[in-house]
């Protein structure tokens, strides 16, 4: 007789993209993001078998909510809700019997595995047995390179799994695997993008948004704590520093001349956001540029805007159009928000046509009439922290997942 916990979901990962010594790390990390992405449904049981994790869900739990969960899980190449059964060939055939049940397909194949070869039956003997049995019960046929449903059964010492389909996981590295970054979050479509790229490399993200509130209604921020919101999914746990930068803005209107005030404004930005981002254990900044998209992202002015900043600047979106980068906003689901009109503060005090080649002697020289370092001081002081946990109520990571973040973020790979 089957029980809930029979029901169980198969991770599978892509081994190829682990290096030696990252494995435990990654396997660990992997581990870790599954059972926090299940955290409101309670504890699953989580063992690792040779190349996959089988995940019990937790008692009670939906398995089709579990999977959806698990499916937003960076590091997750596909995933497949199975039933677990025994080796005998009466209880595979019973497992086979459980995942067909009540589905049609017009035609099938048995795809068996063997972990060890002195299991008893052969993988083709299984296909062929297992492939008799179902053509005994469905009307259906068998079709080994393009059939409707693929019924995997991998046998181990002691059990086995059955289960009929796989469904596609987000692929990349675990959350945490690769360190920390700062995204810079306005409230346009690519921003968001950015972040999302970092994090499936492996990055949790915090975030940096500017407002010009009061200049500015508060548009801008609601939209970036919706983006942050929707992010959060992916990283479990965000921080959304949201930086008051109008006042700052006007400092820099009182000595730049227009069309250099973007660049200035962006450099200000980028050290505001470092020191913000050190905080957190940032090793790079991240943004959401394109080349040539707008003008203060030419090479020239992305030279010089990266010449403010202390760490590396990411900037995963450089070689996408707007297409493309619109494309994966509306798979992501932050595109919606995105284009809610907003007020963003680089439209206040920004002239009509923005300097397009700004070199970095002139940007020193423009910064010389300004107190370049109260103005950063101003905006990291005057910044307001928010948290964002997903699931809802989940708490912060553990400190001994933080070191180990921290760690790898500054570990050659
Ligand atoms: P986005 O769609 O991300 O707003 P964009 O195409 O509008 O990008 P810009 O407005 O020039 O381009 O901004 C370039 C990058 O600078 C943004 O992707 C973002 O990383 C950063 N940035 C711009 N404005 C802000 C802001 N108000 N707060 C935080 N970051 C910002
Ligand atoms: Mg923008």
């Amino acid at each position: 007789m089957e029980t809930a916990r029979d029901r169980c979901v198969i991770v599978h990962y892509h081994e190829i993209s682990l290096k030696r010594g990252n494995r435990p790390l990654f396997l660990r990390r992997l581990q870790q993001n599954l059972v926090r992405a299940l955290e409101d449904l309670g504890a699953p049981r989580v063992t690792q078998l040779t190349g996959r994790i089988v995940l019990e869900p937790p008692p009670g739990a939906d398995p089709e909510v579990v999977v959806e969960r698990l499916r937003h899980v960076f590091g997750v190449a596909n995933l497949a809700l199975a039933e677990r059964t025994g080796t005998s060939l009466e209880e595979l055939k019973r497992g086979v019997d459980r995942v067909t049940q009540g589905r049609t397909f017009a035609s099938f194949r048995i795809t068996a595995r063997r972990a060890f070869k002195t299991l008893p039956h052969t993988s083709v003997e299984l296909n062929r047995e297992l492939g008799a049995h179902v053509l005994g019960r469905h009307a259906t046929r068998v079709d080994l390179e393009q059939s409707e449903l693929n019924i995997h059964v991998e046998v181990l010492p002691g059990q086995a799994f059955v289960y009929g389909g796989r469904r596609p996981g987000p692929g990349g590295l675990p959350v945490g695997v690769s360190g920390t970054v700062a995204a810079l979050l306005s409230g346009g479509i690519d921003s968001p993008v950015a972040a999302w790229r970092l994090m499936k490399r492996g990055c949790r993200v915090v975030f940096v948004h500017f407002h010009s509130v009061p200049y500015l209604p508060d548009d801008s921020i609601r939209k970036a704590r919706d983006l942050a919101e929707r992010l959060t999914r992916w990283q479990y746990y965000s921080r959304l520093s949201l930086v008051p930068f109008g006042e700052i803005q006007r400092s820099v209107v009182l000595a730049v001349p227009g069309p250099a005030r973007v660049v200035i404004y962006r450099r200000l930005m980028m050290r505001i956001a470092e020191a913000l981002g050190r905080r957190a254990g940032a090793a790079a900044l991240v943004t959401g540029d394109s080349l040539g998209q707008v003008a203060s992202q030419t090479l020239q002015n992305l030279a010089c805007i990266e010449g403010a900043a202390g760490l590396p600047v990411l900037r995963p979106l450089i070689g996408m159009d707007k297409l493309e980068i619109t494309a994966q906003a509306q798979v992501l689901g932050t595109f919606e928000t995105s284009i809610e009109p907003d007020a963003d503060c680089c439209t206040l005090f920004v002239p009509k046509h923005p300097g397009t080649r700004v070199s970095r002697e002139e940007a020193a020289a423009m910064e010389a009439r300004l107190d370049v370092a109260a103005l950063v001081a101003q905006g990291v002081e005057g910044a307001r922290e928010e948290t964002i946990a997903f699931p809802p109520g989940s708490g912060p990571y553990p400190a001994k997942e933080n070191r180990e973040a921290r760690a790898a973020g500054s570990r050659p790979r």
